[in-house]
C-alpha cells in the first residue's frame, strides 16, 4: 500500500501511557477487545475527550470518530441534551440501590418503541442482560440447551461465549460447527449446552431443529451482525428462525446490543417485521452511560415479576444511568434523528463504494447506514456468513484503516467490527470523511 498524506500529529503520550499502563494493568488495557480494537498498532491511542463527533487523544489530536465507544455515543460525545441534566442528577444522588423515578419513565419508553418490550429489566451492560434474559428463557422452559450462530457476539460471560470467532482448524463441518469455546476457563457442561448452526443457512437451520426437537430454551441472533462484519439476514431468514421458535416452544432472542435504537426507533425487530420474545438492549440505550437492558413478551417475563426466576445487580437502572437513557430515547422515538443518523452512514457508504470503484479496489460495503462494515473480500462480493470472512483480506483492511486513522478518521482497528455513525455528524465533517475515504483508497491502490 502506497503513503497517504497525514494529518495526525505525534502520539508519543499515547505511547508512553502505555507503557505505564502496562505495569499496572493486566497487558495495559482493561478489556480483551481494546487489544484487538488496536489492531497491528504498536499501542493504542489515549483518548482524552469528547464533543460531537469528535474526539481528542492526549497528544491533542483530534479524530471523526466512527467507534463512537462501539456505538454507545450515538448522539455523539458529551451531547448537550444529556449533559446538563445529568450534571444535576451528579449534585443530588447517583444511585441509591433503590427503586427510583427515573427506571419506571425510561422503561415506559421502551414498552412504546420496542414491539416485543412488554415487561423490562435492567442491567449494566450487554453482556449482563444477555445473561438475564437466557436465564429467563430457561427458567421457563425448563430447558438448558440454547441455540446460536457461528461468529455472532453476545458478550464475554460464559453463558455464550463460544464460537465468536474459531479458528479455520476449530470450526468443523459447514452444517454441524463445533461449539469452540472463546477462552480457557469456559466450563465443558456449559459448552455442551449450547449448539452451533452457521448464519443464513435455512437448511442447516432446520436440521438443526429437527436433531433437537424442542430442546432449545432459547434461540439467540445478533439480526445485524455487528460483530461479523454486519452480515445481514437473507430476506426471509429470520421470518424461519421465528416459525422454528414457535413450533419447538423455544424463546427466540435478538440480541439488539447494537442495533437497538440505532437502526430506527424500534431497532431490528422494527425494521425486519419480526418480532423476537426477548431482546436485549445497551450501547445506544445510555447515549454514552452505563445501562442494559432485557425486554420481552408478558408469558416469559412474568415469572421475574413473580421472582420465580431470579435477576440482580446493585447498579442496575441507577438514576444516573436510568436519565441518561431516557434522554437519549427522548431523542431517538425522532424518526427524523435516527433517519439522520441513516443518511450519513448512507453517504459514508456511498463514498467508499465510489472510492473503491475509482482506485480498482475490490471490496463490498455491507449493513445500513447506522452500522456498517467494508469487507476486501477478493470478487468485491459481500459476506454471508462467518466461515465467509477467512477469505477477507485482513492486511488491506489494517491498511485501510491505518490511511484513515492518519487523515484523523477513527474506525474500530477490529475488521470484522463496523462503523457507527451518530447524529451530531455535521455536513462539514460528513465532507471531510468523505474526503478522506478517497485518499484512503488512493493509499491503498498506489
Ligand atoms: N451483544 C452484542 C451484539 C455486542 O456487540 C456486545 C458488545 O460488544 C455484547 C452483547 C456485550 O456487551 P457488553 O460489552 O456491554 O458486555
Amino acid at each position: 500500500a502506497g503513503a497517504a498524506a497525514s494529518s495526525l500529529g505525534s502520539t508519543e503520550l499515547s505511547a508512553s501511557w502505555f507503557e505505564r499502563a502496562k505495569r499496572s494493568l493486566a497487558g495495559g488495557i482493561s478489556s480483551s477487545s481494546r487489544l484487538t480494537s488496536t489492531g497491528p498498532d504498536p499501542y493504542p491511542l489515549y483518548m482524552r475527550s469528547g464533543s460531537g463527533a469528535r474526539i481528542r487523544d492526549v497528544d491533542g489530536n483530534e479524530y471523526l470518530d466512527y467507534l463512537l465507544s462501539y456505538g454507545s455515543a450515538v448522539l455523539g460525545h458529551a451531547p448537550p441534551e444529556l449533559t446538563g441534566e445529568l450534571t444535576k442528577v451528579l449534585a443530588t444522588g447517583t444511585m441509591f440501590g433503590t427503586c427510583n423515578v427515573p427506571e419506571v419513565e425510561l422503561a415506559e419508553r421502551i414498552q412504546e418503541m420496542v414491539p416485543c418490550a412488554e415487561l423490562v429489566r435492567f442491567a449494566n451492560s450487554g453482556s449482563e442482560a444477555v445473561q438475564g434474559a437466557i436465564r429467563t428463557a430457561r427458567g421457563v422452559t425448563g430447558r438448558s440447551r440454547v441455540l446460536k450462530f457461528e461468529g455472532h457476539y453476545h458478550g464475554w460471560t460464559d453463558t455464550l461465549a463460544i464460537s465468536n470467532r474459531p479458528a479455520p482448524e476449530e470450526t468443523g463441518p459447514h452444517d454441524a460447527p463445533h461449539s469452540v469455546p472463546h477462552s480457557p476457563g469456559i466450563p465443558t457442561g456449559v459448552v455442551a449446552d449450547v449448539v452451533v448452526c452457521p448464519w443464513n443457512d435455512p437448511e442447516s437451520l432446520r436440521a438443526v431443529f429437527a436433531a433437537h426437537p424442542a430442546e432449545f430454551a432459547a434461540a439467540i441472533c445478533e439480526p445485524i451482525v455487528a460483530n461479523n462484519a454486519c452480515t445481514m439476514p437473507d430476506p426471509g431468514f429470520l421470518d424461519l428462525l421465528r416459525d422454528l421458535c414457535t413450533a419447538h416452544g423455544t424463546a427466540l432472542v435478538f440480541d439488539e446490543v447494537c442495533t437497538g435504537f440505532r437502526t430506527g426507533p424500534g431497532g431490528a425487530q422494527t425494521l425486519f417485521g419480526v418480532r423476537p420474545d426477548l431482546a436485549v438492549f445497551s450501547k445506544a440505550l445510555g447515549g454514552g452511560l452505563p445501562i442494559a437492558a432485557f425486554a420481552g413478551v408478558r408469558e416469559l417475563m412474568e415469572p421475574l415479576a413473580t421472582g420465580y426466576v431470579k435477576h440482580g445487580g446493585t447498579y442496575n437502572s441507577s438514576p444516573l444511568c436510568a436519565t441518561a437513557a431516557s434522554l437519549t430515547l427522548a431523542r431517538l422515538a425522532d424518526p427524523a434523528v435516527t433517519g439522520r443518523i441513516e443518511a450519513t452512514g448512507q453517504r459514508i457508504m456511498e463514498a467508499i463504494r465510489r472510492a473503491a470503484k475509482d482506485h480498482g479496489v475490490p471490496c463490498a460495503v455491507q449493513g445500513v447506514g447506522a452500522m456498517f462494515q467494508v469487507v476486501f473480500t477478493p470478487d468485491g462480493t459481500p459476506t454471508r456468513a462467518y466461515r465467509d470472512t477467512f477469505r477477507l483480506d485482513r492486511h488491506r483492511y489494517d491498511a485501510f484503516r491505518h490511511h484513515l486513522l492518519l487523515q484523523g478518521v477513527h474506525t474500530n482497528a477490529y475488521g470484522l467490527a463496523c462503523w457507527f455513525v451518530s447524529s451530531a455528524v455535521t455536513p462539514d465533517e460528513l465532507d471531510r470523511t468523505c474526503e478522506a475515504i478517497d485518499v484512503a483508497f488512493a493509499g491503498l491502490a498506489g
